[in-house]
């Protein structure tokens, strides 16, 4: 709680450890302070989220989760990690909600994945973290999944992942070595996720599902930054006929995770409105305590406040 206002996280992370065991050396690449956190569905993890007043954090499982597994064997993978989400929550139902990990590489079965998460574990929607396969989410392949998230209506969260392999080699391979952020949360998950973005509004998939509802992480992943030169650019002469702004503020909503950023959040506010903006940390990548010192002080009103804290949240996830 914040002066009596309810706090929900929305983009905090776990692992499990089954789908862990299935990507080799992606727990020696961590820190083990974070590993720790990751594998906590319990006392770290709650001890943490009340030292910062934190009431309800929504799970999720950390990059890549499902996204890079074969196709013969994801949907069966997927269904015991949510399974297992789901037994862990239901130790702490008044803590913990979660997304669905889906198995995107099999893509009518991540549709009725998405079905049963929700209709039986009760779960918001799903996170999807970068590209499946080497595809972006656009490819006509994926389209059972938002066709069952907008029947379903759920939203459908859109989490970074380390870049193409190609663009990897092209663009950063310099300074990766010495920079390992900078394919990640420096930069490379930025540039995947807004790409991501803005691919999936060129697809026209909104226009075949108006209530397809999408929520990307870390501010808007610099788009409503950029919103007025992408849609000023878009409708050039040239390019087919788009309303690029009007999908944007209708159909997306964004998350403070990991940018506790003032001027960030001021220019979102602008662009989307207070009603578009939830509140994240990104927990365990980064701690609580930065994210709810910075919205403590925030230069807005306590009822805008009230809203990125939990309003919103409450009434996207029907919480
Ligand atoms: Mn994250």
């Amino acid at each position: 709680m914040l002066n009596g206002q309810k706090i929900i996280t929305i983009e905090e992370h776990y692992w499990d450890r089954d789908l862990s065991a299935r990507y080799q050396g992606v727990e020696s690449f961590r820190d083990a302070e974070i590993n720790k956190r990751l594998f906590d569905l319990g006392e770290l993890r709650l001890r943490e989220m009340d030292e910062s007043g934190i009431d309800l954090q929504i799970i999720s499982h950390g990059a890549p989760s499902t996204q890079k597994l074969p196709a013969d064997i994801a949907a069966e993978v997927a269904r015991g990690v949510n399974d297992r989400l789901a037994a862990a929550i239901a130790l702490h139902p008044t803590r913990f909600r979660g997304f669905a990990a889906l198995p995107t590489p099999a893509p009518e079965a991540a549709a009725d994945e998405l079905e049963r998460c929700v209709r039986e574990h009760g779960f918001v929607g799903a996170m999807i973290h970068g590209l499946t396969n080497e595809k972006f989410l656009d490819d006509k392949m994926f389209r059972p999944i938002f066709a069952r998230a907008a029947a379903l209506d759920v939203p459908i969260y859109l989490h970074p992942a380390v870049p193409h392999p190609a663009v990897m080699d092209a663009y950063y391979k310099d300074y990766m070595q010495d920079f390992p952020m900078v394919i990640r949360a420096a930069w490379g998950f930025t540039v995947e996720t807004a790409t991501m973005a803005i691919r999936l509004i060129l697809s026209g998939i909104f226009d075949e599902h108006p209530n397809l509802r999408i929520v990307i992480g870390h501010m808007g992943e610099t788009l409503p930054f950029l919103l007025w030169r992408i849609n000023q650019a878009l409708s050039r002469p040239g390019n087919k006929s788009n309303s690029f702004r009007d999908i944007f503020c209708k159909h997306f909503w964004i998350t403070t995770s990991g940018n506790f950023s003032n001027p960030a959040l001021i220019c979102s506010m602008m662009e989307l409105g207070i009603d578009r903006i939830l509140f994240a940390i990104d927990w365990p990548f980064v701690p609580n305590p930065p994210g709810v010192e910075w919205i403590k002080g925030t230069p807005i009103c306590a009822e805008d406040r009230a809203k990125v804290l939990h309003g919103n949240a409450e009434r996207l996830f029907r919480l």
